[in-house]
């Protein structure tokens, strides 16, 4: 059994403490893409954690953690949320990196940092982790796999061919100092003999976990709306974040899959640039701001304040239709507890006054503007509740309204961020 756990928007909608929830009944969760640059807040007894990184799955002993072929492999983020955990109580966890993985390199941050710097205004809002130029490197070809690490002449030879134009571009673009080499490569040695024994061939690991009916799950970054093709482009991630690609980048066959959890907030939230059609401003944005997730929306790696705005259907609903959900998970439903009434975002009204239900390209989607439908709100405190026909009644019709809106059962509802607030219908 193959099960995904994705997001249906820009990201942050709660999948961390999801997948945490599902690994507790797994075998096997896999990171298939993006690096260090998004944050999973999970909540758990051993406290709280900003997982950048590791599998949400490390939290329980009998989960093996696996960094699979599509990650950016940032070698010296992944040794310190490690020993973030280990100092923190939590027993040591198993993970396993494929051997195919491609390292983040010190150089990819830094020109991560020097673009986002020459772009000025006109910058994409990135995290500054070095996933953009990662990506690009691995698709020049010009990338460096774990395995290359191990073998010290194909390693030199990689690292040739790479900095000549790193170098070239530091030089004369960015106006930096050219990599040194041999630091470099010292730097790298020690690198990869501290995560030797986590190293394998993770295709073959999880054909195998397959084919013996072990519970495996796919943990998704971001959302769908971040997905370099069918995203918010050129507002998005380098990597796809969804269910489809959760396949290839973990290394299964795409027919295993067979539950692919979807996981959307009760409203809007959004950290970094492009179009975000229901942002709200002012004392408005502010409330919700405060009183969203766990401790206020700030971005869980960055800090940033989120952009915030109500639910916001025609998104969400392409968002699920993107993914090929299964089945949605309503998170943060708790959050709106202090409203008289909840708008919710139905259509769209374009630059040229036209409105639209299906989620349009980046051009139109810039001039559009969003048109409400209110739902009377439940004021009360739903955190608590342990079943979901104990929610107040206006707060059922509102996941009834949403679940209609987006066209997918929703059949986990989650009233709070501990592991143990989650309704189930
Ligand atoms: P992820 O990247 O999708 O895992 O999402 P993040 O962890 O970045 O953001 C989700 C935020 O919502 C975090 O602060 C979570 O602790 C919090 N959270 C998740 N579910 C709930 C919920 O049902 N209620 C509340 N109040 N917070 C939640």
């Amino acid at each position: 059994m193959v099960q995904a756990v994705v997001g249906a928007n820009w990201g942050d909608e709660g999948k961390g403490k999801v997948t945490d929830l599902l690994a507790e009944k797994s075998d096997v969760v896999i990171r298939f893409q993006g690096g260090a640059n998004a944050g999973h807040t999970i909540i758990n007894e051993y406290g709280k954690f900003a997982l950048h990184l590791l599998p949400s799955g490390v939290f329980h002993p009998q989960v093996i953690n696996v960094i699979g072929p599509g990650v950016a492999l940032n070698i010296e983020a992944l040794l310190h949320e490690l020993q973030g955990l280990r100092e923190r109580g939590v027993p040591d966890p198993q993970i396993r990196i494929s051997d195919r993985c491609q390292v983040l390199m010190p150089w990819h941050v830094d020109f991560d940092k020097f673009e986002e710097e020459r772009l000025g205004k006109q910058s994409f809002g990135s995290t500054k982790s070095g996933i953009a130029p990662f990506y690009s490197d691995k698709y020049a070809k010009v990338g460096i796999q774990v395995c290359q690490l191990y073998d010290e002449a194909i390693l030199r030879e990689r690292l040739a061919i790479a900095l000549v134009k790193k170098n070239c571009l530091l030089e004369n673009l960015y106006h930096k100092a050219p990599v040194d080499v041999e630091a470099l490569m010292a730097y790298l040695k020690d690198l990869a003999e501290k995560i030797r024994p986590m190293v394998c061939d993770t295709t073959r690991l999880l054909h195998e976990a397959d084919k013996a009916g072990k519970v495996i799950l796919l943990e998704g970054q971001l959302g769908t709306l971040r997905d370099p093709d069918h995203g918010i482009y050129p507002y998005t991630t380098s990597s796809s974040p969804l269910a489809g690609y959760g396949c290839v980048g973990a290394g299964l066959p795409p027919r295993s899959l067979t539950d692919i959890f979807c996981v959307t907030k009760a409203y809007s939230s959004a950290v970094g640039a492009g179009p975000f059609v229901c942002r709200l401003s002012g004392d408005t944005a502010d409330e919700l701001r405060r009183r969203g997730g766990d401790a206020g929306e700030f971005g869980a790696t960055t800090g940033r304040p989120r952009d915030v705005g109500w639910f916001d259907a025609v998104a969400t609903r392409y968002g699920v239709m993107v993914q090929g959900a299964t089945e949605v998970v309503l998170t943060n439903l708790d959050v709106l507890g202090y409203l008289d009434e909840i708008p919710v975002c139905v259509a769209y009204e374009t630059a040229d006054g036209q409105q639209i239900t299906d989620f349009p390209a980046t051009p139109v989607l810039m001039g559009c503007k969003p048109v409400y439908d209110k739902l009377p709100g439940w004021k009360s405190d739903i955190r608590g509740i342990k079943r979901y026909e104990d929610l107040p009644e206006n707060c059922r019709k509102y996941v009834e309204y949403i679940e209609r809106q987006v066209e997918c059962p929703i059949r986990m509802v989650s009233n709070g961020p501990k592991r143990e607030e989650i309704l189930y219908r």
